[in-house]
């Protein structure tokens, strides 16, 4: 059986990116970081998603000497400039905090009417190969910015996010709904079928 490694422990993600490459190929098995416990974290330094995506794939390959896919990601608020961009995890200050990221944004948009309050998720995947090769996909979800949390669904700013067409939040959202639609569904969605072919001939 063929292995990749995707450079998370996040099992959520995993089982996700088993879903989607699950529709192009049935024998490949998809390792994380969980099963590299000695693996450093590695710093995300870069400056764009891509950067960041490629940083980590990157070196999870290097260490494994394996095909690894690793994926950044975050909300870009269009009256913010772009922010809280690839700060979106430590938009307050702590990493992870969802509540706190939730209420900074909400505060900085206070006096922003609904017109002015777009957004979009964006998600770069990257993969690296043994042999030096790469590629990147990105993956976009325009929406904007609600008035008020909404929802319980999901995690990071999904209750404060409406994607563009629909009256439900992210958060008001059924979880197989949400990878039909997100950022993170469609970069995956576009990787997926030149990582089989990669790993099917070998070339
Ligand atoms: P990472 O790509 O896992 O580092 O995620 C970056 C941060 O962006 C997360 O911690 C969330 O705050 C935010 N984010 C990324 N994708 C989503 C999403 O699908 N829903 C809600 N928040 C997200």
């Amino acid at each position: 059986m063929r292995q990749i490694v995707l450079a998370t422990r996040n099992h959520g993600k995993i089982a996700e990116f088993e879903r989607l490459l699950a529709e192009y190929a049935s024998d490949i098995q998809v390792l994380g970081l969980s099963d590299f416990p000695d693996l450093p974290d590695v710093d995300e330094i870069g400056s764009t998603f891509a950067e960041n995506a490629l940083l980590k794939a990157r070196e999870v390959s290097a260490y494994t000497n394996l095909a690894a896919i690793a994926d950044d990601s975050g909300l870009c608020i269009d009256f913010l400039g772009g922010d809280p961009g690839i700060f979106s995890a430590r938009w307050s200050g702590t990493h992870g905090d969802d509540a706190a990221n939730i209420s900074k944004v909400l505060a900085q948009l206070i006096q922003v009417p609904e017109s002015e309050r777009t957004a979009s998720f964006k998600c770069a995947v990257a993969l690296h190969l043994p042999d030096g090769r790469e590629l990147v996909q990105m993956g976009h979800l325009p929406g904007h910015i609600t008035l008020q949390p909404r929802g319980s669904a999901g995690f990071g700013y999904d209750p404060i996010f409406q994607p563009d067409g629909s009256d439900l939040t992210l958060g008001e959202f059924g979880p197989g709904e949400k990878d039909k639609i997100s950022h993170r569904g469609q970069a995956l969605r576009s990787i997926a079928p030149q990582l089989n072919e990669i790993l099917v001939t070998g070339r």
